[in-house]
């Protein structure tokens, strides 16, 4: 529309100019040769004219001769009759005497050059703004005054110019036609691949990269698709690189076991990953960084960082404690700030667990050194000391040292099995004949307390396992052991034994002092006890159980404590009968 509108608007201001132009250059034209026409006749080139003039009037017949001499020229001064006209006027009077147009003559009018003439001059200047052109020229005898008036009512010019006009609206009209056909057309050719290039980019920008837009012309709207379809391809290719990146990113934060959340601006959460909420344990949805963060950094602070700088914090949080690095991200609305979460639970306590066992080994071995130290003393500073006395301190201290024997042979047994050093030797044995030969061993103490030792298996029933007998026995030996030692003298201790389908289990039940549910999962742990005192009395180090477990794990089996009716202790153990990795290199 607006190419037909811009079109029309040319055609008719361009006809408009050239008509308006047209038709004033005709009257400029037909007014000029007026003049020149009579200058021509009565000025300076035919001066003999006018002077041949001026004595016929001068004559006796004046009037006639002067008019018979202007019908003469009629032809050269383009009187006609119709639109041209001359008048013979008499110059003192102004009344008009004779012309061509007899009719006419009554409605002359006074005219400047009529004037001038009258006052002798010649009058011949022109008005483009009258309706008429005129010419007088006084023509003086010697008692005589005549004055020749040649005037035009330019019929012949309105006439044409009419026709011009005519002929222009008529090519106006036609040209109009024609432009709004061609506008028309032009325009389609124009606005065709326009809309078909909008469309093909409303299908982009929904995210539709299938087709591309078909060039048909060289032209810039060609160049212009081209380029286009190159944009849109680029477009597509970088979009999927971002997909991609985005995806990879996604996999990440969803798996990494560190939390990471992403605060906006005014500390709204954009992103939080599982791991982050699972240390978090709250709705971390509706949460913000001042309900979360708050106490640790101020957000403002945070935001007025510059990479790549950081604020690290710590923070105790549902018994968990986690590390945290803060670092600014640039985000449309303003920096971001990042959370990086790091559990470090495990790590502290690992911390405490080590500071504990230092501090344990140390009160260990410090018990028997002072005992050792004061009972040296007191041999040492007294001189009349019974024999007998003596050799008893001499035993105390010998017992002592072999305790603390003990204590370093069970550290360092544990240390070796730790550092997977203590290689195991594995080999086929009769799992049977390994609880009895433990159980023919401790059978002399157990009388000595006067426990009833009951033996609830059947050897030849029992599987050959692949195991470190040694080690194995050795754990047997510690559980039946400490079956002994807790149970009052005259209790009574059934060892149960059995096998699955790839398992064999080993049960130790006694009816003594038992071990509190609490404490359950304690007594695996480095130097614990239920009861120290009695533990110590009977030669316990605290570490018989935690060397016993480390080893059963080496084979892959279990142990541990199970229910029991009654009083007393069930301490239960499970053993694979084939190990998956014979080399004994099996860690848990
Ligand atoms: P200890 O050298 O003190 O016996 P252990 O590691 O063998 O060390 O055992 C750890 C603790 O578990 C013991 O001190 C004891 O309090 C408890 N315990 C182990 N076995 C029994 C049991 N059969 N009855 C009661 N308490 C037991």
């Amino acid at each position: 529309m607006k190419l037909v509108l811009i079109m029309l608007l040319l055609i008719t201001s361009l006809m408009t100019i050239v008509g308006a132009f047209l038709m004033t250059s005709i009257t400029s034209f037909y007014i000029d040769q007026f003049y020149e026409q009579m200058s021509g006749t009565f000025g300076n080139d035919r001066a003999s004219f006018y002077q041949a003039l001026r004595s016929e009037a001068a004559g006796e017949d004046g009037l006639q001769r002067v008019r018979q001499m202007l019908e003469a020229n009629a032809g050269a001064l383009g009187i006609d009759a119709r639109s041209r006209n001359y008048y013979i006027l008499d110059g003192n009077s102004g009344a008009v005497l004779t012309g061509s147009d007899e009719e006419g003559a009554g409605q002359l009018v006074q005219t400047a050059n009529l004037m001038a003439a009258r006052n002798g001059e010649v009058g011949d200047d022109s008005d483009i703004t009258a309706n008429y052109m005129d010419f007088a020229i006084p023509i003086k005898g010697d008692d005589s005054f005549f004055i020749i008036y040649i005037y035009d009512n330019r019929d012949a010019v309105s006439d044409l110019n009419a026709q011009l006009f005519m002929i222009i609206v008529q090519a106006l009209l036609v040209g109009l036609l024609i432009s709004v056909l061609l506008s028309f057309l032009l325009s389609k050719t124009m606005t065709t691949p326009i809309e078909k290039l909008t469309e093909g980019a409303e299908r982009v920008a929904a995210g539709d990269f299938s087709n591309a837009i078909t060039v048909e012309s060289s032209d810039e709207i060609g160049v212009l698709t081209t380029t286009f379809n190159d944009m849109a391809a680029v477009l597509e290719e970088t979009l999927a690189a971002v997909e991609t990146e985005r995806n990879k990113l996604d996999t990440l934060f969803l798996h990494m076991t560190d939390g990471v959340v992403a605060f906006a601006g005014d500390g709204t959460i954009v992103h939080c990953n599982p791991a982050a909420s699972a240390m978090l344990e709250s709705a971390v949805e509706v949460m913000d960084y001042d309900s979360l963060f708050a106490g640790l950094c101020p957000l403002s602070e945070l935001r007025a960082l510059r990479r790549p700088d950081f604020r690290a914090a710590e923070m105790n949080i549902h018994e968990k404690y986690i590390e945290i690095y803060f670092a600014p991200f640039d985000q449309d609305s303003g920096s971001g700030v990042m959370a990086v979460l790091h559990d470090i639970t495990a790590q502290r306590k690992n911390e405490e667990m080590r500071k504990e066992f230092v501090a344990n080994v140390s009160h260990e071995l410090r018990t028997p050194l002072t005992n050792v130290r004061s009972y040296a003393e007191t041999i040492r500073d007294s001189y009349d000391i019974p024999r007998e006395m003596e050799n008893g301190f001499l035993d105390i201290i010998i017992g002592e040292t072999d305790r603390m024997t003990h204590i370093v042979q069970d550290l360092l047994t544990l240390s070796r099995l730790d550092s997977g050093r203590a290689e195991l030797k594995m080999l086929r044995f009769p799992f049977g004949d390994a609880i009895e030969s433990v159980c023919r061993a401790v059978e002399l103490e157990a009388q000595r307390r006067g426990h009833t030792l009951v033996r609830s298996y059947d050897i030849g029933e029992l599987p050959m396992i692949v195991g470190d007998r040694n080690r194995l026995e050795q754990v047997m030996m510690n559980v039946i052991g400490n079956a002994i030692k807790y149970t009052p003298d005259g209790g009574t201790i059934r060892v149960s034994a059995g096998s699955g389908a790839s398992k064999v289990w080993m049960e130790v039940l006694d009816n003594g002092i038992g071990i509190p549910r609490q404490d359950w999962n304690r007594i695996f742990d480095r130097f614990y006890r239920v009861d120290k005192a009695r533990s110590r009395e009977s030669g316990g180090t605290g570490l018989g159980l935690s060397i016993a477990r480390e080893i059963v794990l080496r084979h892959g089996g279990t142990i541990g404590p199970v229910e029991h009716e009654g009083k007393g202790t069930t301490i239960r153990i499970t053993l694979p009968i084939r190990q998956a990795a014979q080399a004994g290199e099996h860690h848990e």
